[in-house]
């Protein structure tokens, strides 16, 4: 995934909100970027907090620590492709506290590393003092003092294309261009799919794509978020293998971390090819 092009989307998919959208979405962001800082500070303030974050991220293998912020990731693109494709977009999977802050200590760490390669090289015990020093430098210059609009998108972009970035080297998971692998879509999701009946002389083919056998009149049939129909039989097994519409390859979500991230990013694509 080329830096580049990453952010242009993004920056793309956020001129395509209108004004009370993005005005939302910054007050999201703002609320998620307190609670972050309010978590960020617990973790710097105590040595045992901090202890045990960091005991718990060196027991994550480097899969898990990839799908931690694989998680963070689906939960910051939720935010910006919901204001697209409210009709499919199941609620983020809930973070634990104790994940969310071993995700935020990762990130930190990464970002004192990129800034001085040498600064990890002092003993774990001094890392608190060492990330603390950071982040306060860092708090007091680049986001500035106080929450501006600007700067809290500013660095929701970097963050998401950092992130990104990130995964998508790690993941083996190839959003941002080719057709990834199959996953199934989200049980909860499916679970809830409402039930219509065949009515007739309705508009749209009668014919259950899945089995090309009729849907008699009257029976209750299955509806995607994309209006298309089909027998409940034919699509259960369907999304049990894969979480795209036989007809028209729209996408439900799914619980599986890289299949999420392609399913919120061709959101935000054809919205930025679109615009
Ligand atoms: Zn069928
Ligand atoms: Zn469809």
């Amino acid at each position: 995934m080329e830096l580049e092009t990453t952010t242009t989307t993004i920056m793309a998919a956020l001129a395509a909100l209108t004004p009370p959208q993005l005005s939302d979405l910054t007050h999201t962001l703002l609320s998620l970027s307190h609670h972050h800082r309010r978590r960020i500070s617990s973790l710097l303030s105590s040595h045992i907090l901090f202890s045990l974050t960091l005991r718990h991220l060196n027991s994550l293998s480097l899969h898990h620590k990839t799908i931690l912020i694989a998680r963070h990731v689906i939960s910051s693109l939720h935010h910006l492709a919901l204001h697209f494709q409210p009709a499919a977009n199941a609620p983020p999977p809930r973070v634990k506290l104790r994940d969310l802050d071993a995700v935020l200590l990762l990130l930190l760490l990464c970002e004192v590393h990129q800034h001085d390669p040498d600064a990890l090289q002092a003993p774990t015990a001094k890392w608190r003092e060492v990330v603390g020093k950071f982040y306060c430098d860092t708090m007091l210059t680049v986001s500035g003092i106080g929450d501006h609009n600007a700067s809290v998108l500013v660095t929701y972009v970097e963050m998401l294309t950092r992130c990104l970035r990130f995964v998508s080297a790690m993941g083996s998971c190839s959003f941002g261009g080719k057709a990834g692998r199959e996953v199934a879509a989200s049980k909860a999701v499916v679970v809830a799919l409402p039930s219509v009946e065949v009515r007739s002389g309705g508009a749209g083919p009668k014919e259950c794509v899945i089995c090309k056998e009729e849907m008699a009149e009257n029976r209750d049939v299955c509806e995607l978020p994309c209006r298309h129909l089909f027998h409940w039989v034919c699509i259960l097994r369907w999304l049990s293998k894969r979480n795209t519409c036989p007809c028209c390859r729209f996408r439900l979500p799914t619980d599986d971390e890289y299949g999420e991230i392609q399913r919120l990013w061709e959101v935000l694509v054809s919205v930025s090819s679109d615009f």
